[in-house]
C-alpha cells in the first residue's frame, strides 16, 4: 500500500479525515469480523487508496466503494483490474448517495474506516428511521475510541447515552477490535475501535421517531431528574407513572427496555 501512495503521489489529506491502514493483516482481520464475505455485497465508505478494499476483495467480496477524494481513483481502479468484475467504485460524497439503490434492494454489508464527524452522521442515518429491518446485514465502522464506547456502552456510565439507545434497542452492538493510533498513516490522536452491529428484531409499537424524542430530551439534560428533562415531551410524564419508573430518577439509570417501554407508551398515546 505504501507503494501504491507513492506512484499515485497521495499524501493523506487532513481536511478529508485521512488516516491510511496499510498493515495487510490487520486489514484482514478486519474484513473477516463480519463472518464469510466470499460472493456478497459490501459496501465500503471512504476506501481512499484501498487496503481494506483489496483485504475485502481477497476475501472475496462484491464491493461497491464510495470515495469523495477523486486522486484516490486511478490506485482504486488498479485494484479493479486486479480483481476483475468484484469492484465498483462511485466517486462522491457518502452521505449524499442513497446506499440502498445501489444494491437494487438486495442485502449488503457495510464496512468503512471514516473520519469521525462523517462515521457518525452516517451510523445515525444507518441505525434510524421506521423501516426495519435494514437492508445492510452488518455495520463495521472505526470510530474512535471514545465513540465506539458511547455506542456499546451499558446504563449507569457516562458513555451512556443516545447513540447507545440508538444503536441498542433494535440491533446488537459490539467492540469487535481496538485499533492503535500507531497502526494508521499519518497517526490521529487518539485511539480508535471498530463498532460491529447487526439488526434484531425491532420491539412492537414503538415509533422510532418518538423513542428519538424522548432520548434526546433526558439526555439533553442528563444532570436533570427525568420530571424536569422531560417535561418538554407531550405524554412522558404520564408515562413513567403508568410505568412506574420514579420521576427523581436520571437518563443515564434508564435502561433501554425501559426507554423501549417509555417510547411505547408516547407511540399508543399519540
Ligand atoms: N479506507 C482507507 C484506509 O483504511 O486506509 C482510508 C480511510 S480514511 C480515514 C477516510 C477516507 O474517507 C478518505 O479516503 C476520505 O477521502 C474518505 N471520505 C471522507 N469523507 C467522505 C465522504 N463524505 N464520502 C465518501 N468518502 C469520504
Amino acid at each position: 500500500m505504501r507503494e501504491v501512495i507513492a506512484a499515485h503521489g497521495l499524501s493523506a489529506s487532513k481536511a478529508l479525515g485521512q488516516n491510511f491502514l496499510f498493515d495487510e493483516q490487520l486489514l484482514s482481520r478486519i474484513a473477516a469480523i463480519p463472518g464469510d464475505l466470499s460472493g456478497r455485497n459490501v459496501l465500503e465508505i471512504g476506501p481512499g487508496p484501498g487496503g481494506l478494499t483489496r483485504a475485502l476483495l481477497r476475501a472475496g467480496a462484491n464491493v461497491t466503494a464510495i470515495e469523495m477524494d477523486r486522486r484516490c481513483l486511478p490506485a482504486l481502479a488498479e485494484l479493479g483490474e486486479a480483481f476483475p468484475g468484484q469492484l465498483t467504485v462511485i466517486e462522491g460524497d457518502a452521505l449524499k448517495i442513497d446506499h440502498d439503490a445501489i444494491f437494487n434492494g438486495e442485502p449488503y454489508a457495510i464496512l468503512s474506516n471514516l473520519p469521525y464527524n462523517v462515521g457518525t452522521a452516517l451510523f445515525t442515518r444507518w441505525m434510524g428511521g421506521e423501516e426495519w429491518p435494514p437492508n445492510w446485514t452488518s455495520l463495521t465502522l472505526m470510530f474512535q475510541q471514545e465513540v465506539a464506547q458511547r455506542i456499546v456502552a451499558q446504563p449507569g456510565g457516562s458513555a451512556y447515552g443516545r447513540l447507545a439507545v440508538l444503536a441498542q434497542w433494535r440491533a446488537t452492538a459490539k467492540l469487535a477490535m481496538k485499533v492503535h493510533r500507531s497502526a494508521f498513516t499519518p497517526p490521529p490522536k487518539v485511539m480508535s475501535a471498530i463498532v460491529h452491529v447487526e439488526p434484531a428484531t425491532m420491539p412492537e409499537g414503538v415509533s422510532a421517531a418518538k423513542l428519538e424524542q424522548a432520548t434526546a430530551a433526558a439526555f439533553g439534560q442528563r444532570r436533570k431528574m427525568l420530571r424536569q428533562s422531560l417535561k418538554g415531551v407531550p405524554g412522558a410524564l404520564d408515562a413513567l407513572e403508568a410505568l412506574h419508573i420514579e420521576p427523581t430518577r436520571r437518563a443515564e439509570t434508564l435502561d433501554i427496555g425501559e426507554f423501549v417501554e417509555l417510547a411505547r407508551f408516547l407511540t399508543a398515546s399519540s
